[in-house]
């Protein structure tokens, strides 16, 4: 694009020339050091469960630990790794599917009450086994929206789980309204929310408020990166209120054009 611009032909054109292949250098030295910062981020995100699971398994290979109970221990550590390891392969691979050009969305008139439904109710036993209510609420006769279903199913998991995962007691709210022109999907929890100044960050590749609470909670920091993303491509908007200590309520918004009336 830049080439087919540069039609040069007198002094003027000369500094233009000189200039835009200035702002295109930094261009790609800009996406290079992004890119060296990413492959950095993901050889140390997959280095340390993949420590864990070395370390683990030569101690019980070597035969060192007796007791049954240990050994089930190391195994459970062991196994918690691995899905850390596929989680986040699985979100690597969604992050480059979105980068690619050729990421088009497979849109159909989707049903939300369903789709949320679905989300709801594949993640309320995560919920339940730590003691929190789950709650759907949606008003009656949504009218179907234009969005890729899956895309979009995907973008609520990673809210709701979030939502669960942050949670300790309390509860987690589901509500869908529609209006005119907008169809919102709130969650809310009651959990530990986010730090003002972390706030504006979490949207980015690989970003945890705390390293040590992120870990234990089994995260890889792309989550939001992928939900922002998926929303963006559907022309549509998301942001999120915290307040420490009380919980946390993200808004999605997705615009009515899409509705066929
Ligand atoms: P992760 O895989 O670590 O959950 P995300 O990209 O989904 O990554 O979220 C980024 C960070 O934002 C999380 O590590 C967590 O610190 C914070 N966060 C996201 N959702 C919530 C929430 N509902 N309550 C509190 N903190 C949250």
């Amino acid at each position: 694009e830049y080439i087919q611009k540069l039609n040069v032909k007198g002094d003027d054109e000369i500094a233009q020339l000189s200039k835009s292949i200035q702002t295109l250098g930094e261009q790609l030295q800009y996406f290079e050091d992004t890119r060296n910062d990413f492959l950095a981020s993901i050889s140390h995100e997959l280095r340390t469960p993949l420590t864990y699971i070395k370390g683990y398994s030569d101690v019980l290979i070597k035969g060192l630990i007796m007791d049954r109970g240990e050994q089930q221990k190391y195994l459970k550590v062991i196994n918690e790794e691995t899905k850390r390891v596929i989680h986040l392969v699985n979100d690597l691979f969604e992050m480059s599917k979105i980068q690619t050009d050729h990421f088009l969305l497979n849109k159909e008139l989707t049903d939300l009450t369903t789709l949320l439904g679905n989300v709801v109710q594949s993640l309320t036993p995560v919920a339940e086994k730590k003691g929190l209510k789950i709650i759907f609420n949606h008003v009656k006769n949504i009218s179907p929206i234009n969005l890729d279903p899956h895309r979009m199913e995907q973008v609520f998991y990673n809210v709701i789980e979030n939502a669960i995962k942050y949670t300790n007691q309390g509860h987690v709210k589901i509500n869908l309204l529609q209006d005119e022109t907008t169809t919102k999907i709130i969650v809310e929890d009651t959990g530990i929310g986010i730090p003002e100044k972390d706030i504006p960050r979490i949207w980015d590749r690989f970003y945890r408020v705390e390293k040590s609470r992120a870990r234990k909670t089994g995260g890889t920091g792309l989550g939001l990166y992928i939900v922002k993303e998926i929303v963006r491509l559907h022309d549509g908007e998301v942001y999120i209120e915290s307040v420490e200590c009380k919980g946390t309520k993200v808004t999605i918004m997705l615009r009515r054009e899409d509705v066929i009336k």
